[in-house]
């Protein structure tokens, strides 16, 4: 039987690819991408009480406390265009907010159907990081090594011409969250192992390779 939706949730470390997995299944499967990073960004761009709470949190590769992560995501997923399934990026990060978020998808009849552990080694992983950049307008990230854009200095996405780099990905930053991902977030491999519902995905590989190992796990799940 071909199921109609699909509830995905990318796990891996900063620089995993998440970002870039994430965008990827958008565009294939059309469903949303919910990235708490991304809605965090968002809320200190406009300076909203939220915003003004987690700025130096977010600069600093610290966690944002999990009222605050679970209410954006409880008000993100009211919207109808959620239906068809959607894509967690960044959430969640930890035990605590799993558990939330099984009770939140209870209430609006959703479940989980697929996590992918996006896994990459510590080498990979800061060797990505210290090249990576984003556009400033639709935040779409690129690497200088491995994912430049296709015309050098426009963005794919939304033809923008302005990158920037951002402040937790400086290599002090980045040793912290790395720590904060296997304290926290690792746990939930288990978590999901135990539920049946976990997949991992060699990411030490050229992206294209990555997203049709992705390709043939989704097909997998969406037939079964
Ligand atoms: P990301 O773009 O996913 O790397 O997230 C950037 C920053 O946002 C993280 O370093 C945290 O400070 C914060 N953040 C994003 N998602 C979460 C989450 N689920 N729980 C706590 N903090 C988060």
């Amino acid at each position: 039987m071909q199921k109609d939706s699909v509830n995905i949730i990318l796990l891996g470390a900063p620089g995993s690819g998440k970002g870039t997995q994430g965008q990827y299944l958008q565009d294939t499967l059309k469903i949303p991408r919910i990235s708490t990073g991304d809605l965090l960004r968002e809320e200190v761009k406009k300076g909203s009480e939220i915003g003004r709470k987690v700025s130096e949190t977010l600069g600093s590769g610290k966690f944002v406390s999990d009222d605050i992560i679970i209410s954006l995501l409880r008000e993100t997923l009211q919207g109808s265009e959620f239906n068809k399934g959607f894509i967690l990026d960044g959430f969640p990060r930890n035990l605590a907010q799993a558990t939330l978020l099984d009770e939140l998808l209870l209430k609006i009849n959703h479940k989980m159907d697929l996590v992918l552990e996006l896994q990459v080694s510590e080498e990979g992983l800061e060797k990505r990081i210290s090249h990576r950049y984003f556009c400033t307008k639709c935040g779409y990230s690129y690497n200088s090594l491995t994912n430049k854009p296709k015309v050098e200095g426009v963005c794919d996405i939304c033809g923008n011409t302005s990158f920037k780099i951002r402040d937790d990905d400086k290599i002090e930053v980045l040793r912290h969250r790395l720590e904060e991902y296997a304290k926290q977030t690792l746990p939930l491999v288990q978590y999901y192992t135990e539920k049946g519902i976990l997949h991992n995905v060699n990411c030490d590989r050229d992206i294209k390779e990555i997203s049709s190992d992705i390709d043939l796990i989704i097909k997998k799940v969406l037939t079964c």
